[in-house]
């Protein structure tokens, strides 16, 4: 039987802040513009301008909102926090639309999350019975929750005091009426940044946010380390017992954009080098290498130019489709890779084609393309995956299906090739991963460098909501109002 709790909404996000910048709300419009890729259903930006917070959360994208003057003027003030949203099952409420806010004892609190807490119903459950007051289905409003109840004198205290109590991945912003607030988990799980702008500080998700609106990358956010920003400049803390940082390797293979650097390495070239160790793996013989845009474009172009194969657009994205078809229910999904690409009939018909994508989830996209292939007239298809076969679910903010729908959890390489109807395919060995991104050795399994549980399995955190027995009654805490 499925475990009813991995259909809880959870969600890929990005999430953005800056202190003391006249242009506040519009400079984190911006970034959250670069940060779009990470979240495309909903959006949000909650300022301060030394009185008083302001507030504007919308379904949509950020281009449907916040380019207006009339939501950027009713924007006031000088610090302001962002966030965009992508939830995946469970309904898409406008009360889970970030950055969530309260009034706390100590004053207004306004916080925005990337990632997903592994033991946020357990938590929520024990409030809910002591009688906290939920508005949201979030798990983000957990840690507002546990801020807000905290008996600490200092708001940071406070935070330190709920994040201790909060186990998964977390990279947050937070704005108070003194301060901007900024923390990793502690293995680091998803990204964070520093940048400065005009002397300002900013954190954002990654550093192509950065670079919109021409800030300096300062450095990353550290695995376990809370930054406190305000008028005496950055202070850093880390609160959390040291340990070694496991950041997601799915931020290089799929999830950030291929122009952010992260963790000193640029994902492009990444994407790139996973390629030409595919290449070097598994190499077949081909008339052309075609990627799956837009997320197989640099490791296809690494394949090809280890090959020495040519590189050819043979399926053209359309940018313009609507955000219905990015729907999470299987059904609008299949249709929605119709809508997405198309084949280049020219290039195809009679060709030999090694076809590259990033990753096979449920197989979706994979089957869909191939049969356009097919139908195009290729005469042979060779898929080549830029990443090993994804086996288990992700519980950490990233959008993978329980291990029931995961194609390759129930299925062996040479049965998805038999299902896909791919003449061949290989899948990125886990060793060749890490080779790619300079690990010469490979995979570590003592000390992994990065969480890999996609791949392996190996969660860094406890899974706790995912283990409890207090499956139904947690669940009915989020169901009662849709
Ligand atoms: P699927 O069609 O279910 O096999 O999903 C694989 C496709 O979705 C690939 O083209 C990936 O680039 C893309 N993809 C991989 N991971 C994700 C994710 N977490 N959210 C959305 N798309 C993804």
């Amino acid at each position: 039987m499925p475990n009813l709790l991995n259909d809880r909404p959870h969600h890929e996000c990005g999430v953005f802040g800056i202190y003391g910048h006249p242009d506040a709300a519009a400079l984190t419009a911006l970034g959250l513009h670069a940060l779009q890729h990470r979240g495309q259903e909903a959006a949000g930006i909650v300022t301060f301008d030394n009185k008083h917070f302001h507030a504007e959360r919308r379904m949509g994208l950020v281009s449907d909102t916040f380019t207006k003057t009339s939501v950027l003027g009713r924007l006031k003030g000088q610090s302001a926090i962002g966030h965009v949203r992508y939830s995946t099952t469970g309904g898409t409420l406008l009360r889970n639309v970030q950055p969530l806010f309260a009034d706390l004892a100590l004053g207004g609190f306004a916080i925005a999350h990337n990632g997903n807490l592994t033991n946020a119903l357990s938590v929520r459950l024990e409030l809910v019975k002591e009688g906290a007051i939920f508005q949201s289905t979030s798990d983000t409003e957990t840690i507002l929750q546990l801020v807000a109840k905290s008996k600490k004198s200092f708001t940071i205290d406070r935070m330190i005091d709920a994040l201790s109590q909060i186990e998964g991945a977390f990279a947050l912003v937070a704005l108070t009426n003194k301060e901007l607030i900024g923390v990793r988990d502690p293995f680091g799980i998803r990204p964070l940044v520093l940048g400065e702008l005009d002397g300002k500080y900013i954190l954002c998700s990654e550093t192509c946010a950065l670079d919109i609106i021409g800030a300096k990358f300062l450095r990353e956010i550290e695995n376990g380390e809370i930054v406190v920003i305000n008028e005496s400049g950055i202070e850093s803390i880390k609160p959390f017992q040291k340990i070694n940082p496991r950041p997601c390797i799915f931020e290089y293979i799929y999830f950030s954009r291929p122009d952010s650097y992260l963790g000193g390495l640029s994902i492009y070239e990444c994407r790139k080098a996973f390629g030409k160790q595919l290449a070097i793996e598994s190499p077949t013989d081909a008339d052309y290498v075609i990627p799956v845009p837009d997320s197989g474009v640099p490791s296809a172009i690494g394949y090809a130019e280890h090959a020495k194969i040519p590189f050819e657009l043979g399926i053209i994205r359309n940018h313009y489709v609507g955000r219905t078809f990015i729907e999470p229910q299987q059904s609008i999904r299949a249709l929605s890779v119709k809508l997405k690409h198309n084949v280049n009939r020219a290039l195809i018909d009679g060709k030999k084609i090694i076809l590259i994508d990033d990753s096979i989830v449920r197989g979706t996209t994979s089957t869909k393309i191939i049969e356009m292939l097919r139908d195009a007239g290729a005469k042979e298809v060779h898929m080549r995956i830029t990443s090993p076969p994804i086996k288990f679910p992700d519980f950490y903010g990233i959008d993978t299906p329980i291990q029931e729908q995961l194609l390759s959890a129930n299925n062996t390489p040479d049965e998805i090739c038999d299902f896909l109807k791919a003449d061949s395919i290989s899948f990125l060995s886990i060793n060749g991963l890490y080779k790619a991104m300079g690990h010469s050795q490979g995979r570590d399994s003592k000390n992994p460098l990065f969480t890999d549980h996609c791949f392996t399995g190996d969660y860094p955190t406890k899974l706790s909501d995912n283990e409890s027995n207090e499956e139904f009654s947690q669940l009915s805490l989020l169901s009662n109002l849709e």
